[in-house]
């Protein structure tokens, strides 16, 4: 009877386990002002149409495999297809590029070799930023800002780079030999804890959970309006849903959602914000079926254009 009790015992502290970190993900609610779409519309709203920028391109750099249970609490319906990349708002103004995606040998090692990796689109991203207006990014990991700490010509993106306090921070660890180019780690410090606007059209704010760094980046083109989610949702299923990433990959990959319940909380605004504005286009990093999808629908543009003078 003990043996029986015992064992009992141990198979609920398993399910007890399971249920913590992989199953429960389910995030409030309500999230009222968790995420102010209408501070940064507010702040592009007077800005005249010849201004704005003209299109939004991606250039898909790499690929790779995850089961859908790692992206999204208690999803257990196969593998999702995670890409890893890089956008280009095409402007009047000059440029702005978002993310600096993953080399070939961040690829290799986050997916284990089994992932897939395009040479010419990681140099179209490299040869755009040595000629944008401003190069920004979505949050510090690792598979975001490969192209700007590993880049051939530090000094010549350095005065183009945006980056908040943590976000800088964060670069030295993805350098080569952990050191980061003088004149990058030198630049003046963004700070976007209060809602900015960087460009005609474009506004960015902090929105730390996923990552310290993390910003959501607002894109009024002339025909839409675009939200930059970055890693707040993986997949979009993580806002249909409102239910994060399980505590296991927090486990597993140190640094990722430091505050989960801020990440939830987003989830839930997100959700709420597509329902109230079907419109409005939502850009998560790494959805790439939905990525693609808005390739086809005519709402992103593959590959990136390379400025007149390059
Ligand atoms: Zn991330
Ligand atoms: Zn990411």
């Amino acid at each position: 009877m003990k043996k029986l009790i015992g064992l009992l015992v141990v198979l609920a502290a398993l399910a007890g386990a399971v249920w913590y970190f992989v199953l429960d993900g389910k995030g409030p609610a309500t999230a009222e002002g968790a995420i102010d779409v209408a501070a940064l519309r507010a702040l592009v709203a007077d800005d005249a149409a010849e201004t704005l920028p003209r299109e939004i391109r991606i250039e898909f750099v790499g690929e790779s495999q995850a089961p859908s249970f790692a992206a999204e609490a208690g999803a257990f319906d196969g593998q999702r297809t995670f890409s890893f990349n890089s956008l280009q708002i095409v402007a009047p103004g000059g440029d702005i590029i978002i993310d600096g995606a993953v080399d070939r040998a961040t690829l290799e090692e986050m997916s284990r070799g089994a992932g897939s990796f395009s040479e010419e689109a990681y140099h179209r991203v490299i040869n755009a930023m040595s000629g944008a207006q401003a190069v920004l990014i979505t949050h510090e990991h690792l598979d975001h800002v490969m192209a700007i700490a590993r880049h051939p010509a530090p000094d010549l993106i350095a005065r183009r780079l945006q980056l908040t306090a943590p976000q800088l921070a964060a670069l030295p660890d993805h350098a080569p030999d952990g050191v980061l180019a003088p004149s990058i780690a030198r630049i003046n410090i963004s700070d976007f804890s209060a809602p900015h606007r960087v460009a005609p059209g474009v506004a960015v704010v902090a929105a730390p959970g996923h990552s310290d760094g993390t910003v959501l980046i607002f894109v009024r083109t002339a025909t839409r309006e675009h939200l930059m989610i970055g890693d707040i949702a993986w997949v979009m299923t993580n806002i249909e849903n409102v239910r994060g990433r399980p505590r296991l990959v927090g486990l597993v990959v140190p640094g990722v959602d430091p505050d989960r319940p801020a990440v939830l909380r987003q989830l839930r605004a997100l959700h709420d914000l597509t329902a109230a504005e079907p419109d409005l286009v939502i850009i998560p990093a790494h959805d790439d079926v939905y990525l693609r999808q808005l390739v086809q629908d005519g709402v992103l543009a593959e590959e990136f254009t390379v400025p007149a003078s390059q």
